[in-house]
């Protein structure tokens, strides 16, 4: 498999580090460990997506088992009753 090497100084080991552009706004790069090169542009976007996206689903699960455990209870109810 091939190994990435820095463009600049053929080191094999990255980072990811925040690069000031445009005086207060940082972006995560990807950059050389040894001399700093940035490699490339990181994805900034929302880092907490995958977490609502997974409160979400815990939300439907809870609502989901709050139903069965009503239609449980009923069910008790009714054996009770027999
Ligand atoms: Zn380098």
């Amino acid at each position: 498999m091939p190994v990435s090497t820095c463009g600049h100084c053929k080191n094999a080991a990255f980072e990811i580090a925040m690069l000031a552009v445009g005086g207060s706004e940082t972006h995560p790069v990807l950059q050389c460990a040894t001399c700093g090169a940035v490699a490339g542009l990181l994805d900034s976007g929302d880092q907490t997506a995958p977490l609502k996206a997974q409160n979400d689903r815990i939300a439907t699960l809870q609502t989901e088992v709050r139903a069965l455990r009503s239609a449980f209870e009923q069910i008790a109810h009714q054996l009770e009753r027999i």
